[in-house]
């Protein structure tokens, strides 16, 4: 058996770029290496745009007033001081578009890459060392930015290359959520009760549309968004059975909300999805989920701290998973979401681009 400390290994994760603290992986590190130079085992990418995570972006436009002037410089220090775009409050990063210069050989064989191949990676920005040059301009209204850099990525990061029947934008804003939609088919069953909060963002009309097709005309779909012209869209998509605006940070109002409009029947959830970009939602996802039920968490606002002791103050025994970026389907479920239903593309359309 391979020990976990075999180099190889450990030189695939891309722990030879760890400055700070040294023997931690290149994610939870406070600092890496971003020197923008090829070393053996990576491969070299010349980065055109970022998509930052939404909790991210949101925290660092709330902090500069959604001045766009004062973002750059924010989040070019953020890189100069870690090496990679790790947003230190919200733990969170993103994804990167570019193309690629320098390729190590298994990248070659893993992925069927050659130089000047566009693409997505697959792994957080929190993981790869990335170098700026300019910060050219902030699309505010769609968490994309686009710059002058370079990034490194290790034999372990998962990448897709981009597919040439959609807009890049399109594809880099439904990738980086593609993980929500993904898990909808291991998590849901046919029949069920399920309830997404935050169900007008990226990730959440992806996974309302997922979730149709996962559970067929007998399960309940209930949508749960703070912002009025997203849930136009929900409603234009017309896969939610119930559409309720409310704040998800107020559960106790939520919850009689959710009531209300459930009149007579059982409101709570088998299965609830939250993808909310704020924090203090943990209550009312649990608040909202049957004892036995099961969360998905896959905002990355979410605390486990408050999750796990509010289900414990509540005497819950409800099954939670954390979202995880990764999808061995490497994005494809949300990418063929958007192919297969326009009215989706065309939202997409209108808040990314095309
Ligand atoms: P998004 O497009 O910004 O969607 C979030 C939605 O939640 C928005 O429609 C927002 O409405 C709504 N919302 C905000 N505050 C609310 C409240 N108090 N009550 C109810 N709804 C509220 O974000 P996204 O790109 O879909 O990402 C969703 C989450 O997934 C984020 O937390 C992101 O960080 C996380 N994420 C996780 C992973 C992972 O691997 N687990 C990967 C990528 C992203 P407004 O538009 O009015 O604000």
């Amino acid at each position: 058996m391979q020990s976990t400390t075999d180099p190889h290994i450990l030189r695939h994760l891309g722990i030879h770029r760890v400055l700070e603290p040294q023997g931690a992986l290149p994610q939870p590190a406070w600092k890496l290496d971003n020197t923008p130079v090829a070393l053996a085992t990576e491969t070299l990418i010349n980065v055109q745009k970022l998509h930052i995570d939404s909790a991210s972006f949101t925290q660092i436009a709330n902090v500069c007033e959604r001045d766009t002037e004062r973002m750059k410089i924010h989040m070019m220090d953020i890189v100069k001081t870690r090496g990679k775009m790790h947003n230190p409050v919200t733990g969170s990063g993103g994804v990167l578009i570019g193309t690629v210069e320098q390729l190590d050989e298994t990248f070659v064989e893993k992925h069927h890459l050659t130089r000047g191949d566009t693409i997505v990676s697959l792994t957080s920005l929190s993981w790869l060392p990335l170098y700026l040059n300019d910060i050219k301009h902030i699309y505010l209204g769609r968490s994309e930015v686009e710059v002058e850099g370079k990034a490194i990525l290790f034999r372990s990061n998962p990448l897709t290359k981009l597919p040439g029947d959609l807009p890049q934008s399109l594809v880099v804003a439904a990738l980086d959520v593609a993980g929500a939609p993904s898990r909808v088919a291991a998590l849901a069953r046919q029949g069920q009760r399920v309830t997404v909060l935050g169900a007008g963002g990226t990730a959440g009309l992806l996974t309302l549309c997922a979730l149709r097709q996962h559970l067929g005309s007998n399960g309940l779909i209930i949508a749960i968004e703070y912002s009025e012209q997203a849930l136009l869209d929900i409603a234009s998509l017309g896969v939610a059975d119930i559409l309720i605006q409310a704040d998800a940070t107020r559960p106790l109002e939520l919850l009689e909300q959710v009531r209300k409009n459930y009149v007579g029947h059982d409101y709570l959830a088998d299965l609830t999805i939250n993808v909310v970009n704020v924090p203090n939602t943990e209550f009312a996802t649990i608040l909202l989920t049957r004892p036995d039920g099961r969360i998905l968490f896959f905002s990355m606002a979410t605390s486990f701290t408050v999750a796990a002791l509010g289900a414990e103050g509540m005497g819950r025994q409800v099954e939670m998973h954390i979202g995880n970026g990764y999808m061995p389907d490497h994005g494809e479920v949300a990418l063929q979401l958007l192919r297969d239903n326009p009215t989706l593309c065309a939202i997409f359309v209108k808040r990314f681009g095309s």
